[in-house]
């Protein structure tokens, strides 16, 4: 079978493949950034298949996010043909919804749970914070929720926390989780975190159901082991079983690099990784040394920064692609200006023919970075896609959509009924939703099973006691068409006309409104594309509502990051959620101290190094060019605020970077006293020392003056007619209604990709 699986092993080298040909044992494979972790996993799952016989269905691999966990799929299939579709390959979260649907009756709970993602848990927690009357003031419903969170992540039950608090916090904290996890378990839902904390519990208490996944994975991978926290290494303890027991323990292999953990704030610990050989004292560990993705001058600057931090094991990285470009730096006046850099740099690179869009990124530290680059790149048509900040599942429309849906399917889901219950209005206010749910509280039923049960229901007025029963009814009809199992764009397109949500919308006078029902169109193509997803061979058809729902509550940041080629687009998003990816060329944004390292992390060693630890990740993205660039002025809050230089930056060798533009020296006007007065010129035309060659650039053009009831033509939007404009100079903006295009805001400075008629 070797010799058929031979060609798998051709291009790796020799750690790697020693890496992908260990059998037996538990492996650790750790290696810094580019190193081909990833590939080794990857490939380790195609040898597996190839040269080991090991079925398909054996095989249990975890990854960080659902989209790197589609790719390593289709990977392994274009290396061993269709019968990888039997694997599982998931995150932890995906993996988790499977077995749980499957398992629920164990747990006394139903298989068409909700899953309530991060805004759901806190709208319960506000709920139950304000039942126990505590002062919202003193326990914010999002610290309650991160304390509740942080419990589940180390596997603490409600009544462990009770008996450990130890200060008054600690048990209001207890106090709240008890409530939470009752009205979670009334609701028949899960939060993100039970996911994995019901889970385990599941293994731990049910040794045949455990035993059940024993026998059936005898592979478990785990790629970014550096992120898991306590909950997910002790649910991949649980999966691989112990020695000496009636099955063998599974093989296991992980691979991480402790350099690059930066989910603290969610629980990680890289305790898992530095104590793998103690957890499983048979453990072989394997280091890679080459990085095959950056140049050797990325790779340097990389490990200059990461070496200041205390307590590391070091590891010498080296590339064989050649010292490379210098790493391109730029200190700008404010954020426009660095953006303007930004985007200038782009156009240049991609009109020498150099990159695409898709091979380039930017980086932030925090989502709303991302507003300042939209806006100069929406002005230049430079296609563009930001990847989280306010996601699509997060709109209001959408998740009010959705959250009819998840009445449907589980009615029991507290939340989600009281989300809709009077949106649109229809006459349910405050204070009959009160009795309703304290009539349910008293009675122990659900809040659904209470309206339904409204002639018992103290306090109620005859007109609320009528909306109630016209809600419920028309909640019926629906239901109808879920139990017939109707397509769920149907089921969708008859929420969005029953209910009269989207003839509101339609009414209103406000453009917003009109953004929201192009939201809700949107999200019927995607139930429409979803429905007509062709199902994996041997697979069983299932009615598309729950596994709809499923979909959508388990999508992650990254999840959303656009197939390199195909888009042509350049990608934002925050380091983060660059972790894993790798781009030719990378723009690593707003190098400032308090800004990046965060703010928070200034006085807090442990912080710092996790700040640091995500400088290592943000250079090691960039393949062939890195620019770093930082602004002597940055808006936050609404307050421009003077920051100094990142101490990241002056952790790197400085004869690696060649400085575009350097700080003004002192006696030179200030160049961000003119920002936000000057009401000519425009930040994109200073500061930069190489305009783009050829091209009449945009950067020279002056701002374009506009008159409302101008007309003009806008190469994107089409023909319009400007209805306002507003501010001058740097903030001069005209509002303009493009017909069929709908009406935009647009920036004035610089030039706008359209001309007045
Ligand atoms: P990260 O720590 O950022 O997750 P990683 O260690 O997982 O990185 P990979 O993403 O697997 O690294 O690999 C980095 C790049 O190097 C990829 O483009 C991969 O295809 C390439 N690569 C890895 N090993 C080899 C090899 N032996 N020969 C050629 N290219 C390789
Ligand atoms: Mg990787």
């Amino acid at each position: 079978p070797v010799s058929r699986a031979g060609h798998l092993l051709d291009d790796l080298n020799p750690a790697q493949r020693r890496a992908v040909e260990h059998a037996g044992s538990p492996l650790l494979v750790v290696a810094g950034a580019g190193s081909g972790k990833t590939r080794v996993l990857t490939r380790r799952i195609a040898y597996l298949l190839a040269a080991r016989d090991v079925h398909p269905g054996e095989i249990m691999a975890i990854t960080f996010t659902n989209k790197a966990a589609a790719e390593m799929k289709e990977r392994v299939a274009d290396m061993v043909g269709a019968r990888a579709r039997s694997m599982w390959v998931s995150t932890f979260h995906s993996m988790c919804v499977r077995v749980m649907r499957r398992e629920a009756k164990t747990l006394g709970m139903s298989s068409n749970f909700s899953i309530y993602d991060s805004d759901d848990t806190r709208r319960l927690i506000t709920l139950v914070a304000r039942d126990l009357d505590l002062d919202p003031k003193k326990y914010a419903a999002r610290t309650l929720a991160v304390h509740v969170s942080n419990l589940k992540n180390e596997l603490v039950d409600p009544e462990t926390a009770a008996a450990q608090a130890a200060n008054d916090l600690e048990r209001r904290v207890a106090e709240v989780y008890a409530v939470y996890q009752r009205r979670l378990n009334e609701s028949n839902s899960l939060d993100f975190d039970d996911l994995i904390m019901r889970t385990v519990e599941l293994l731990q208490t049910f040794p045949d159901v455990a035993e059940h996944y024993r026998r059936r994975f005898r592979h478990v991978l785990v790629d970014e082991y550096q992120d898991t926290n306590h909950a997910q290494y002790t649910l991949v303890r649980e999966l691989v079983g112990k020695a000496g027991g009636e099955i063998p323990p599974a093989e296991l292999c992980v691979v991480g690099d402790a350099d690059q953990s930066i989910y603290a704030f969610r629980g990680a610990t890289i305790r898992n990784i530095v104590e793998f050989e103690r957890d499983y004292p048979e453990a072989t560990t394997i280091l890679l040394e080459q990085n095959y993705r950056s140049t050797q001058n990325i790779l340097t600057a990389a490990n200059a920064v990461i070496s200041r931090n205390p307590n590391r094991r070091d590891k010498s990285l080296w590339s064989d692609l050649g010292e490379g470009e210098k790493i391109v730096g730029y200190v700008a006046d404010n954020e426009h200006d660095e953006a303007a850099f930004v985007a200038n740099e782009i156009d240049r690179l991609v009109d020498g023919g150099e990159v695409n869009n898709s091979e380039i990124a930017v980086f932030y530290r925090t989502n709303n970075q991302s507003r300042v680059f939209e806006e100069i790149f929406i002005r230049l048509g430079l296609p563009y896609r930001v990847v989280g900040g306010v996601r699509f599942y997060e709109r209001r429309e959408v998740r009010d959509a959705l959250a009819y849906l998840r009445t449907l399917a589980n009615p029991d889901d507290t939340v989600s009924l009281r989300r809709i219950l009077n949106v649109p209005k229809r006459g349910i206010g405050e204070r009959a939703e009160a009795c309703v749910s304290a009539y349910a509280e008293r009675e122990r039923i659900s809040f659904a099973a209470a309206l339904r049960d409204l002639d018992r229901v103290p306090m109620l007025n005859p007109r609320s006691r009528n909306a109630i029963a016209g809600f419920v009814e028309m909640m019926d009809e629906l239901g109808e068409m879920v139990a017939r199992e109707d397509d769920v764009a149907d089921i969708l397109e008859a929420v969005l006309e029953k209910s009269g949500y989207r003839t509101e919308l339609e009414a209103s006078e406000d453009p917003q409104d009109h953004t929201r029902v192009e939201n809700l169109n949107e999200l019927v193509t995607v139930a429409r594309e979803f429905t007509e997803l062709e199902l994996p061979e041997g697979a069983e058809p299932v009615p598309s509502l729950p596994a709809f729902l499923e979909r959508v509550s388990l999508v992650a940041d990254a999840d959303s990051i656009p197939d390199a080629e195909s888009d042509g687009v350049v990608t934002l998003m925050t380091i983060h959620t660059a972790k894993g990816l790798e781009y030719p060329v990378v723009f690593s944004t707003g190098w400032e101290d308090g800004v990046f390292p965060h703010m928070r992390a200034l006085g807090d060693p442990a912080e710092l190094a996790e700040e640091r630890r995500l400088a290592y990740v943000g250079i090691t993205r960039a393949q062939r060019r890195l620019y770093l660039s930082r602004a002597l002025v940055r808006s936050a809050w609404g307050q421009p605020s003077a920051n100094p230089a990142s101490r990241f930056l002056g952790e790197i060798p400085q004869d690696l970077i060649d400085w575009r533009r350097v700080e003004p020296s002192r006696s030179a006007p200030a160049a961000a006293t003119t920002w936000g007065r000057s009401a000519s010129g425009g930040i994109a035309s200073r500061g930069l020392s190489r305009p783009a060659p050829g091209k009449a650039g945009w950067k020279d053009a002056p701002a374009m003056k506009l008159e409302v009831g101008d007309r003009v033509t806008h190469d994107k939007y089409g023909l319009g007619r400007v209805v306002a404009v507003d501010g001058a100079g740097l903030r001069a903006t005209a509002t303009i209604d493009f017909g069929g295009s709908g009406t935009v805001r647009l920036m004035l400075i610089g030039s706008v990709p359209m001309t007045k008629l």
